[in-house]
């Protein structure tokens, strides 16, 4: 079998590799990945230095052109790429496309980003002086990404890092090297000089520490847990390092006696359980006043018979497989602990078998949840959500924003009143009304508060304020 090599310095490079195995089918391997060592990622990261000075001073309409190259030949290949991330990844295949779709358009936008690079010229407070104050690239960002999102998040950090004119080291997470190698052949055979964009596939533990330990990388740019989040914050405190940190939620959708149900019920089940509730946007509570709440149960119980959990490559699965082995023990440990917590088990709950041998479970629904209980405080990160019973609208609020987390809040109502209320009052960096939790657009900020996020935002135009660093000159006139 063909190894998918890491790319150091322009070249294609690595022996040791990984299997990459398929969490719907795991006697399939999608493919064999190089496993990075110390030595290479510190080749990377020297390769990106001695790359920097030149791509830095790069042209605009160099950066367009490779990275509008990029966004055109990932739409031309949304299928195939859309395939291999529901392979590797295990979400459904509409889904897989739907973020390949998306990955291309971040790559369309940030090739028009690049055109609109500009400063501000502003008057002196002394006389006969001007100043100018731009824009800088960073110098060398390290890219640390999930497993998740396999080709949306590199996107969204792979572009805006090319196209504000610095240098990377990429390493994508373990479970999906896949989307992640595609990419970076794509920006290479666009036209990137050498040592531009590095990729080293590889261990979080070996690949991952040891950018943490250099002190090479200007910033670096982290999803994942908020464990390694925090790990890439203490090492960069260290070395006077610029971090953007993307990482765990709760999210709570709130749910309203005057909701209208199958606008709510439509939300509430997209936001917990599509994308096999692997997503950081994903709603785990389910917050509901007490006039609509056993409609809403009843409800929500009959619209998960419908779901049928299956292959994520089989026409008419709605829910893929758990990612792998250890996030459905997770799963399934986290079903045991709201058990004991005295929750009720609505829906769900069970292991599934299916014609190929794959990490299936059932969507999984717990009634008479209270917000102090595991299940309702930790990220669970997979197709388990729980309803919380409240009073009233003033409660609901308080419960949503009783969490260490803030990343998205949502909440299903007609009343104009508490629709304003709560886009005002929510703790959370997205909010969202009568719409899922999850599922965002692509050119505007993505990011969360509290224990969810760390630094400036992501996406759209407020990229710039991660991938670059401000200068102010003066000039006597
Ligand atoms: P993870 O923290 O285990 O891994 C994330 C990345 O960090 C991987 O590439 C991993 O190899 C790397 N890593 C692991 N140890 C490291 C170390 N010592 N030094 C440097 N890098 C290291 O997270 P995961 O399990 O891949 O992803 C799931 C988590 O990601 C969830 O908590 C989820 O909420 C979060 N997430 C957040 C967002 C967001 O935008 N807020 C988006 C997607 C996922």
């Amino acid at each position: 079998m063909t190894i998918y090599q890491n790319l150091i310095a322009g070249e294609w490079t690595g022996a040791d590799a990984v299997e990459n195995i398929n969490p719907s089918d795991t006697k399939e391997v999608v493919g064999l990945y190089a496993s990075g060592s110390a030595a290479d990622t510190r080749n990377a990261i020297a390769a990106a230095k001695a790359a920097f000075p030149a791509w830095s001073h790069s042209g605009i309409w160099e950066r367009h052109v490779i990275l509008k190259k990029a966004g055109d030949e990932i739409m031309a290949r949304k299928d195939e790429l859309g395939a291999l991330l529901a392979r590797e990844e295990g979400k459904t295949l509409p889904e897989a496309i739907g973020e390949t779709i998306r990955a291309s358009q971040i790559f369309e936008f940030f090739a028009g980003e690049a055109l609109r690079l500009a400063g501000e010229v502003v008057p002196s407070v002394r006389p006969n002086i001007g100043v100018e104050i731009t824009r800088e690239p960073l110098g060398v960002i390290g890219i640390i990404t999930p497993w998740n999102f396999p080709i949306a998040i590199p996107a969204w950090k792979i572009a805006p890092a090319l196209c504000y004119g610095n240098t990377i080291v990429f390493k994508p997470a373990e479970l999906v090297p896949g989307c992640s190698w595609a990419i970076v052949d794509i920006l290479n055979r666009a036209g990137l000089p050498k040592g531009v964009l590095n990729l080293v596939m590889g261990k979080g533990s070996i690949v991952g520490q040891t950018m943490l330990d250099s002190p090479d990388l200007a910033g670096i740019t982290f999803t994942g847990s908020v464990g390694t989040g925090k790990r890439v914050a203490v090492s960069s405190i260290e070395h006077n390092r610029k971090i953007q940190l993307e990482m765990g939620g709760k999210n709570p959708m709130v749910i309203l006696d005057d909701a209208d149900l199958s606008v709510a019920v439509e939300a509430a089940a997209n936001s917990a359980f599509f994308s096999t509730g692997q997503r950081c946007t994903a709603s785990s509570r389910l917050i509901v006043t007490e006039g609509i709440h056993d409609r809403f149960v009843a409800a929500m119980t009959e619209k998960l018979k419908t779901l049928n959990v299956d292959h994520a490559l089989k026409t008419g699965t709605h829910i893929g497989p758990v990612v792998d082995e250890r996030q459905l023990k997770t799963d399934t440990d986290y079903i045991e602990i709201g058990k004991n917590e005295g929750a009720k088990l609505a829906f769900g709950g069970e292991l599934i078998a299916r014609d190929t041998p794959g990490f299936y479970l059932q969507p999984t629904l717990f009634t008479e949840a209270t917000n102090q209980m595991r299940i309702s405080r930790e990220e669970i990160f997979g197709p388990v959500a729980s309803v919380i019973r409240v009073k009233d609208y003033e409660e609901a609020l308080a419960v949503a924003n009783d969490t260490p987390f803030g990343l998205s809040s949502g909440i299903a109502t007609t009343s104009l009143k508490h629709a304003t209320h709560f886009k005002r009052n929510a703790e959370a960096g997205m909010v969202m009304v009568n719409l899922p939790t999850a599922g965002v657009d692509f050119h505007v900020p993505f990011g969360g508060r509290k224990g969810s996020s760390y630094g400036s935002r992501e996406q759209g135009k407020y990229a710039a304020e991660f991938f670059t660093t401000v200068k102010t000159a003066y000039t006597l006139a």
